[in-house]
């Protein structure tokens, strides 16, 4: 088949044959896990065979172990080519908990433990290498590749070599070579986004042959989302990170500025939070990492800068204090909640002003490629997809879904929309009369926040210079307070009752079809700001029969063990295996290990301890933690 005529549904809607006991063994063994996910096996399966494949699963899906598994079982050595060398260390690392052999090759290593890891290929001692494109492609290397009769390769964030992509990486280019390089070899391809278009782009790209498309489930239905009108973002933000006191939280900000004012008002209410971002020095930066991974810090905002090589799989929380540029982005940064798949909530704070602001990059940043106007027109579109997400109040995991291309059947019951908290505003098309009218009155030539200060009756000094308040409307809006009114005003640019020009001082005009809602003759809904939530149902089912103290207790441990060893946290044990614990409570190794998650290398080394502070706390639940 030649690629531009790929057939991109998937490879078989009927589940194929399940996974063979020997296989079975071998990951109960390594990892402990009693099944497989959706997918797992039929991806296994193409490793095993040698035949070439695109696997799309959602963050959390468990790729990594569709490449893992195939090398292990037929006792040889494939290469995993990974973008970045933290998650490269990271997955190494997790891989050696387990008592798997696998090494990295990177340029964070010396001379001297680079040759360790070469002689280690030579010896046939890893199943896996992790290696980062540009060193792949450089042409000795791809000698000593090819030497070592590397038969199968895995190419990781594999939508990184698509433009269509929200994430391309110019070095993912060069993998185009790989085909021919190693003739011999099957080509695997794994991402976590991928529209049907950035699909075709890979295939295309990495001249897979005739490949195996699987693509999983793209709804995440252990993640609560929510999207909230931004009025105050810092309290709502402090609001939001209280309700998950004590767990893993993520707030992503714009600009570095916003990370750091944000972090320095959360601790300034006694959350212990710290800002990260690209402008901060590497020594400070992997700091903050390190003790985030080793849960001495709960909190982070960051900029996008953080995240991709944070693999912390019990982040409960990630709010997005102002709107991201795309789907994509928001489906890869919100992903990072809740990878274990327990509960997790993802809150963003929308705010019409964020998309404008995208608006200004989106052109300034196009004036520098190659062409321009497509650049323009392929950003907007990207915004205008995360513009609907917000704006409309349609079941949000539904939504999410259906841009991936996969329609959701039913409501969630794990969103804001479905569990009733949207709400619009009472009167909202009185309340958008009055605004229109006050814009309208004030000559069409003033700001967001001059207009806000009319309608609540602001006794500012500005205001009384402009004579504002000789206006007829003002402080028609005085029981709203000043966020909420900016709020409004926003969500009427977005419905196109009014225009905000651009430049540096944006001025507020009536839009095309304000007319009509001041003649009374179109009807206007606004959504209305809500701060109280309730638990999603999920929520309260995976601690179900959680003894919580005896969870602390457990966590404590986890963090000990983890400081000695000098490994992230969750690398031990994950939530999920720590909460089973805490509810079944075993009393022997043995049923300490039929806990999924216990493989036999970890129940070797901490299985005891475990047991311990298990065996303690039944005995006396109030001295353990
Ligand atoms: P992805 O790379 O797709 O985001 P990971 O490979 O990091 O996902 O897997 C997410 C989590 O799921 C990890 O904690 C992993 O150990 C766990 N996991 C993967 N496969 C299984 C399985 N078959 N059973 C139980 N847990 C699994
Ligand atoms: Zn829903």
């Amino acid at each position: 088949m030649s690629p531009d005529s790929v057939e991109l549904v998937p490879s078989d809607e009927t589940p194929s044959q399940a996974a063979p006991p020997a296989v079975l063994t071998k990951i109960r063994e390594c990892w402990g896990f009693d099944s497989l996910r959706p997918l797992q096996w039929q991806a296994i399966q193409a490793g095993l065979e040698h035949r070439d494949s695109l696997v799309v699963l959602p963050t959390g899906g468990g790729k990594s172990l569709c490449y893992q598994v195939p090398p292990l079982v037929a006792a040889r050595m494939d290469v995993v080519v990974s973008p970045l060398i933290a998650l490269m260390r990271d997955q190494v690392e997790g891989l050696l908990q387990n008592g798997y052999p696998a090494a990295a090759l990177h340029s964070h290593l010396s001379p001297a433990e680079q040759e360790v890891v070469v002689r280690g290929v030579e010896a046939g001692e890893y199943r896996l290498l992790f290696v980062a494109p540009e060193r792949l492609v450089q042409p000795e290397f791809l000698d000593f590749l090819a030497a070592q009769r590397v038969r199968s390769l895995a190419i990781d964030e594999a939508h990184c070599i698509s433009q269509w992509g929200h994430d391309f990486r110019p070095e993912y280019r060069q993998l185009a070579m790989l085909r021919e390089r190693f003739p011999e070899a099957s080509v695997h391809a794994f991402t976590a986004t991928a529209t049907e278009r950035v699909r075709r782009d890979i295939v295309e790209r990495l001249a897979l042959s005739e490949p195996e498309i699987l693509v999983g489930q793209f709804d995440r239905p252990n993640l609560t989302y929510r999207v909230q009108p931004a009025v105050d973002v810092r309290r709502q933000t402090l609001e939001i990170v209280r309700r998950h006191a004590k767990e893993a939280v993520i707030v992503y900000c714009l600009s570095r500025k916003d990370t750091e004012r944000t972090a320095t008002f959360l601790r300034k209410h006694g959350v212990q939070a710290a800002a990260y971002h690209a402008g901060l020095e590497g020594a400070e930066r992997s700091r903050i990492q390190d003790a985030f991974a080793a849960e001495e810090l709960d909190v982070v905002c960051a900029t996008v800068a953080f995240g991709m090589g944070i693999d912390r799989s019990d982040v409960r929380c990630v709010v997005h204090a102002a709107m991201p540029k795309s789907v994509e982005h928001y489906q890869q940064e919100s992903g990072r909640a809740g990878r274990d798949g327990l509960e997790a909530e993802c809150v963003l704070l929308y705010s019409a002003a964020d998309g404008l602001r995208w608006e200004r990059l989106i052109e300034r940043s196009a004036h520098d490629s190659e062409d321009p106007a497509t650049t323009v027109a392929r950003g907007r579109s990207l915004l205008q997809g995360i513009r609907s997400y917000c704006t409309v109040a349609r079941c949000r995991h539904q939504r999410l879904s259906e841009y991936f291309g996969q329609p959701l059947a039913s409501d969630c019951g794990g969103c804001d929309v479905c569990l009733g908290e949207v709400q619009t505003l009472p009167d909202s098309t009185v309340v958008a009369q009055k605004i229109l009218s006050c814009v309208y009155r004030m000559g069409e030539r003033w700001g967001v926040q001059a207009v806000a200060d009319v309608l609540r009756g602001a006794t500012s000094e500005a205001v009384r210079q402009r004579h504002h308040d000789q206006l007829s409307t003002y402080g028609i809006l005085a029981d709203q307070p000043s966020g909420v009114l900016v709020q409004l005003i926003y969500q009427l640019v977005d419905l196109g009752h009014l225009a905000r020009s651009s430049g540096e001082y944006p001025v507020l005009r009536l839009g095309e079809t304000a007319r009509a809602v001041l003649r009374g003759e179109q009807e206007v809904q606004l959504i209305q700001p809500v701060i109280k939530v309730r638990r999603a149902k999920r929520a309260t089912e995976s601690w179900e029969g959680v003894d919580p103290s005896l969870f602390e207790a457990l966590r404590g441990l986890r963090r000990r063990l983890a400081a000695e060893r000098k490994v992230p946290a969750y690398l031990i044990f994950n939530d999920s295996v720590l909460r089973t614990m805490a509810a079944r409570q075993p009393e022997s190794l043995e049923s300490l290990h039929q806990i999924s998650g216990v493989g036999e290398k970890k129940l070797a080394d901490f299985g005891q301890a475990f047991l311990d502070v298990i065996l303690a706390h039944s005995r006396d639940p109030l001295t353990v933690g």
